[in-house]
């Protein structure tokens, strides 16, 4: 719409895009509102409300994920996790262990990375694990640590689901969903995290296309849920030296493409610690809104993900050059606000 378009005319696009059978979506932007039309007839619903007052212009989105291009919301989408802030230009720092194992881990965690200056801390209470035999975490106990760790530190929680029956369950106690890898494409999980009310982290999935993980990211948008931020964890090429291989090209890309945030886990895209650090600041540097960090009090002895975890010091010393670097970039950190809205962490 037009930036001086007046309610009436509003109302008169709404009207006309309702008689023809579509939902209009409502898309406020900073200095003009965009009405979105989802439908197969593009042809259509253009020549009916092109000439109509206040209209500037009609424009086919030519992608196949409709919402999350950047054509149909051409600015940056912040996602508000509890009250931090992805995707508004501070660097968001998550951090935490690959799975919650007990108590006493997860809270000394939480009190390291809180301290080192992350906002939000992850562990996995379910876990998908590749083998069966494997760890498959601690389930809803897991959930308790988890929110523990919250009320001890005040930092934001984000833990996996892995299938749509625990949704409801997981979203009680985390702030923000995870979606992991091998669940990227599981259509089921997408919709009922849609539906869920909370954030979502979507990870790309293994062998994901930059299309594949934006259409899954569409699906979450979808079922009404327009809090997406997008997980580079490194995509499955014949190299075997890392875990996989880190597609930072994937975050310039996809922020082009779409207006959701992207951070990026260099712990799973490397699967080595001692690559961690140099792709985290790489991915800063990349433009990535965050990185998502596996911290682990004692990694030899971590039931999963143990090789690509950092201790705490190897964690403190990664954050003093996150904030080195950001300054450089003049970005800021993001921080936990407290309970009054001040800042606790710089
Ligand atoms: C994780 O974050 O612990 C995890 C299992 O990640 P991914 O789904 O990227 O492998
Ligand atoms: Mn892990």
């Amino acid at each position: 719409m037009n930036v001086n378009a007046t309610d009436e005319e509003v109302a008169g696009v709404l009207r006309h895009v309702r008689e023809r059978g579509f939902e209009p979506i409502e898309l406020p932007g900073a200095d003009r509102l965009a009405i979105g039309v989802l439908g197969s007839n593009p042809g259509s619903i253009r020549d009916a409300i092109v000439d109509l007052p206040g209209v500037v212009e009609a424009i086919p989105v030519s992608k196949p994920y409709k919402q999350v291009t950047r054509e149909w919301h051409p600015e940056s989408t912040v996602v508000d996790v509890s009250g931090v802030c992805i995707g508004d230009g501070s660097f968001t720092v998550m951090a935490g262990p690959c799975a919650v194992e007990n108590r006493e881990q997860m809270l000394s965690t939480a009190r390291a990375v809180r301290d080192a200056g992350a906002a939000i801390i992850r562990g996995g209470a379910f876990k998908p694990r590749t083998s069966p035999y494997s760890f498959q975490g601690l389930g809803l106990a897991g959930l308790d640590f988890l929110s523990e760790a919250r009320t001890a530190t005040g930092l934001r929680v984000v833990t996996e689901v892995v299938t749509p029956g625990d949704v409801e369950v997981v979203a009680g106690t985390a702030d923000m969903l995870q979606v992991g890898t091998r669940n990227a494409q599981n259509f089921a999980l997408l919709e009922a995290v849609g539906d869920s009310g909370r954030p979502v982290l979507l990870k790309r999935g293994l062998s994901n296309t930059i299309e594949e993980w934006l259409l899954a990211a569409e699906y979450v948008v979808a079922h009404g849920n327009p809090d997406v931020v997008l997980c580079e964890r490194g995509i499955r090429t014949f190299e075997a030296y890392t875990r996989n291989t880190l597609d930072l090209s994937a975050v310039p890309v996809v922020k082009s493409l779409s207006h959701l945030p992207v951070v990026v886990d260099p712990s799973h895209a490397t699967g080595h610690r001692h690559l961690v650090a140099p792709m985290a600041l790489a991915a800063l540097a990349a433009g990535a809104d965050g990185v998502l960090i596996e911290v682990h009090p004692d990694p030899e002895r971590a039931l999963s993900d143990g090789a690509q975890s950092l201790n705490f010091a190897m964690f403190e010393e990664l954050m003093a050059q996150i904030r080195r670097l950001s300054l450089a970039l003049d970005r800021q950190l993001a921080t936990v606000p407290s309970p009054a809205g001040e800042a606790v962490q710089g």
